[in-house]
């Protein structure tokens, strides 16, 4: 694959736009331009359709054990090449190598959940559902389905998609974030060598008018989606409108509720990882603290001084904590909304306006950031930062802080820090947001359970990965058998037929 410009993979190998349009890929760390991408055109997204569609019959013939067996050798090929890939996502994204290596292995577990597919495949059966009548289930593959992806997790997120659809017998299409292309065309490379046959995966890198042929293209049974709230609301309505399913997943405001009888130290360690790492730029960041009664001060007092500790450098630099953010638009917004904080009378306690990193002066810093006794109509509170902004607000008691975050338009994730089993198993009940940790910050689910958040979070049914994954990237086909040759039995009447 070329270094200078991201191609597109089409039909199992690399393609040209033809649109003749390209985007700059940028090393955040430095603001360099390091590579450009083309930009597919609606025509070359047609091309990989064509391709996903004309591979469809073979993929779908081939025994799901063999699927098993090309992920199995994918799924050792993604191993042996993750600090490849760890290091592709950290200069395109910027976040340090660490943290991109952590997210290529939980990436590489879908793989390994998907590599058990002639068991996910399996489906019901049930003996004489009437005298003489059998009832199976089958789950079949939905045809060609695509996947529209962000700028956050360039690995995991592809990989939360692709791997499970193909082993359920479809071919896919991937729109990667435009901005950190490389890693889905790389991972396309090496499924191609695990043996996958031509045109089961194709990767169209582009923007609005990629994701548009996508979505009104007739050929295209099932789209997910990742990314913000708006474009996965968007694209729940065009994609549902011309009849595909969908599972799009979108933006998050997470809050932690700490009660005072939470274990601090722990606790104020969590937070600070689930807040600042990646530059806050995960959807399951915490972003926002609720501190029940009196644990407020010293919870703000240590988590500031944890904050002030962190290392802000280049991605690739080995003793960074954190590195910078997406853009220098995205640190522009997320600079906007601290002085917004400022000026509707939030308490700024470490202020990340200023960051400046010697040597990589270009590069879109934003240092940590916390504020206290924010309340929830400040701007900080309700728009989604995306950034390493931490907010605190006070509330007397866990009923306030579970109504607070029950009311908040997103339901992504939430956590719970205490040491009372009841008022954990209370939250977990009646909290409205689809993934909860109990002192746990991020509360990502492994593969084999599903992940996805509630309200404006998600739009659609199913979650991705785990079984509503399978459930997501199957149709399901129910079969009544009986054999005639059975004595005493009759065929049929005019009657609705009852068991
Ligand atoms: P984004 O919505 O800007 O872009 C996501 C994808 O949609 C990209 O591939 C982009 O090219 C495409 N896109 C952008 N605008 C479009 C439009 N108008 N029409 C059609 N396609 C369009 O999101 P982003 O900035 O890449 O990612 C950050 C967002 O993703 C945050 O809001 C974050 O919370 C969210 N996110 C959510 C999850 C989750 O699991 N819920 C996971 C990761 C990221």
């Amino acid at each position: 694959m070329s270094k200078q410009t991201v191609p597109l993979w089409v039909n199992g190998q690399t393609d040209a736009a033809t649109s003749g349009r390209m985007g700059d890929v940028y090393d955040p760390s430095s603001g360099a331009v390091i590579r450009q991408v083309q930009l597919a055109s609606a025509g070359d997204v047609d091309r990989a359709v064509a391709a996903a569609k004309a591979a469809l019959p073979g993929w779908k013939a081939t025994t799901p054990l063999r699927r098993s067996r090309i992920l199995t050798r994918f799924r050792e090929l993604m191993e042996q090449h993750r600090h490849e890939l760890a290091q592709l996502a950290s200069e395109e994204h910027g976040k340090t190598f660490a943290d991109a290596l952590g997210s290529v292995q939980r990436g590489i577990e879908v793989i390994e959940f998907a590599s058990g597919v002639p068991h996910l495949l399996k489906g019901e059966h049930a003996e004489d559902v009437g005298r003489g009548v059998d009832c199976h289930s089958l789950l079949q593959p939905v045809g060609v389905c695509a996947g529209v992806t962000p700028f956050n997790f360039p690995v995991m997120v592809p990989l939360w998609m692709f791997p499970v659809a193909i082993a359920c017998g479809n071919t896919f299409v991937l729109k990667p974030s435009e901005k950190v292309p490389s890693c889905s065309l790389r991972m396309a490379e090496l499924f191609k060598q695990a043996g996958l046959p031509d045109g089961v995966l194709n990767v169209v890198p582009g923007d609005k008018e990629a994701v548009d042929m996508l979505l009104n293209h007739p050929d295209v049974g099932a789209i997910s989606f990742v990314g913000s709230t708006p474009v996965a609301k968007y694209i729940y309505q065009t994609a549902a409108a011309n009849g595909k399913r969908v599972q799009a997943l979108g933006g998050a405001k997470n809050h932690a509720v700490v009660l005072p009888d939470a274990d601090v130290d722990f606790t104020v360690d969590a937070l600070i990882g689930a807040a600042y790492g990646s530059a806050g730029e995960r959807c399951m960041a915490i972003s926002t603290v609720v501190a029940v009664g009196e644990v407020a001060d010293t919870l703000v007092a240590r988590l500031a001084d944890k904050a002030k500790a962190i290392k802000v450098g280049a991605g690739s630099a080995r003793e960074s904590d954190m590195g910078p953010v997406i853009s220098a638009p995205h640190r522009d917004r997320i600079v906007a909304l601290i002085d917004s904080g400022v000026a509707q009378g939030a308490r700024l306690v470490i202020d990340g306006r200023r960051m400046k990193v010697a040597g990589h002066e270009g590069g879109y810093y934003v240092g940590p950031t916390l504020f206290d006794q924010v309340t929830t109509e400040m701007d900080i509170y309700r728009e989604e930062i995306f950034g390493p902004v931490l907010i605190v607000l006070r509330v007397d008691t866990l009923d306030e802080a579970m109504a607070m975050i029950n009311r908040n338009p997103y339901g992504n994730g939430t956590a719970i820090f205490t040491r009372s089993g009841a008022a954990a198993r209370r939250f977990e009940n009646e909290i409205e947001v689809g993934m909860v940790g109990i002192n746990a910050s991020i509360p990502v689910p492994m593969a084999f359970f599903s992940f996805g958040g509630w309200k404006a979070s998600l739009f659609g049914d199913l979650h991705m990965h785990g079984m509503e994954g399978v459930y997501f990237y199957t149709r399901t086909k129910a079969v009544t058998s009986r054999w005639p040759s059975e004595p005493g039995l009759s065929g049929g009447s005019l009657v609705m037929p009852t068991m």
